[in-house]
């Protein structure tokens, strides 16, 4: 896939982390969230207390690190920053717990994959400050009780629903993250291309901002392969038959649909005839996981109005019979 959600080498999170908004001031939409992060934080600073807990969900891309970065920055206190699958064992964890200095932020990424046992440490810490930790082996193993100095636990996840109850419970504070409109996409292409030192039309940042499936990190990352193209078949400068010519060699058709966004259509529309169909089968029709079809692809489709969710299963809908330029059958016609 060439424009894929997740960040892909080493390389581009460099560059990501370099176009990361520092404060909420510079953080483009989401204003709901952003207001309400606004009152608590500034409250929790008065009252040099911690923050509440807080859980960011919304599919990848649209800023959960980087909003997790601009908390601990208003809050002027450290981040550290883990992830689900990266804490095995509970001394993981307990580790990261002990060296927390007064209301640091916690920021646990993918965090409905943590292992039951280290989400089980996690209660009485997120609720008290204090874990039980085992010291010794065999019949001298006892369980002691630890202080942990007060924090924020920003947990991220794709998918709300994952996360089990009491842990979702823990949460003060939950989030929804919404896909961008285009107008905040240009702004925040607008901003990227300054910092990249390339030269831009207003029209070449709509271009691309509107093509970018609603999502910050893709805007981003087709800014950069615009910019190449313009480099060396134009003269630097991203105008919009730039962005547009560039685009289309990348395969991001005119509504900002990649490969994998196609290929799921067609899948459903010429396999399915039209659906209900479940993930199951359209992830082994088009060869990916039904995870990532859930949090990554069909979101977007959803969100746009190609896909519809029912409980028997994915529908295509007519504008999804039309974008791919085939005629619905009658029975949808209606
Ligand atoms: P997530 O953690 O949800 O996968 P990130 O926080 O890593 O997403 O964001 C991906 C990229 O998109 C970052 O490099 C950041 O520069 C950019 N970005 C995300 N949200 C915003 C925003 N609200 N304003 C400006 N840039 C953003």
């Amino acid at each position: 896939r060439v424009v894929s959600a997740a960040p892909a080498s080493p390389n581009e999170e460099a560059i990501e982390r370099a176009l990361r908004p520092k404060l909420l001031q510079e953080y483009v939409g989401q204003a709901k969230v952003r207001e309400q992060l606004e009152i608590f934080i500034g409250a929790a600073r008065k009252r040099r207390e911690a923050l509440d807990h807080v859980l960011l969900f919304g599919p990848p891309g649209l800023g959960k690190t980087t909003l997790s970065h601009i908390v601990a920055a208003e809050l002027g206190v450290n981040l550290r920053q883990t992830s689900g699958p990266v804490l095995e064992k509970p001394k993981d964890l307990a580790a990261l717990l002990t060296n927390l200095e007064p209301n640091d932020v916690l920021f646990i990424d993918e965090i409905h994959r943590l292992s039951p046992v280290v989400e089980e440490i996690l209660y009485p810490a997120l609720e008290d400050y204090q874990i039980d930790i085992m010291i010794g082996e065999g019949p001298a193993a006892r369980s002691i009780k630890l202080d942990l100095q007060p924090f924020t636990l920003v947990g991220a996840t794709t998918r709300a629903g994952m996360l089990t109850n009491p842990l979702r419970d823990r949460f003060g504070i939950v989030a929804r993250l919404e896909f961008y409109t285009a107008e905040e996409l240009t702004l925040i292409v607008t901003r990227s291309a300054g910092l990249l030192n390339a030269p831009i039309d207003p029209d070449g940042a709509f271009e691309i901002a509107r093509r970018s499936r609603g999502t910050p990190r893709i805007a981003n990352r087709l800014l950069r392969r615009v910019r190449d193209y313009a480099d060396v078949k134009g003269d630097g400068r991203i105008t919009q038959s730039i962005a547009h010519k560039a685009l289309a060699m990348l395969d991001v058709d005119p509504e900002g649909f990649d490969l994998m966004d196609r290929k799921l259509l067609e899948a459903v529309i010429h396999r399915f005839d039209g659906g209900p169909v479940g993930l199951d089968n359209i992830g082994a029709s088009i060869g990916e996981e039904s995870g990532t079809i859930e949090d990554v692809i069909e979101p977007y489709l959803i969100q746009q109005g190609y896909l519809q969710r029912t409980p028997r299963g994915r529908i295509a809908t007519l504008a999804a019979y039309r974008h791919l330029g085939v005629t619905a059958p009658s029975s949808r016609s209606a």
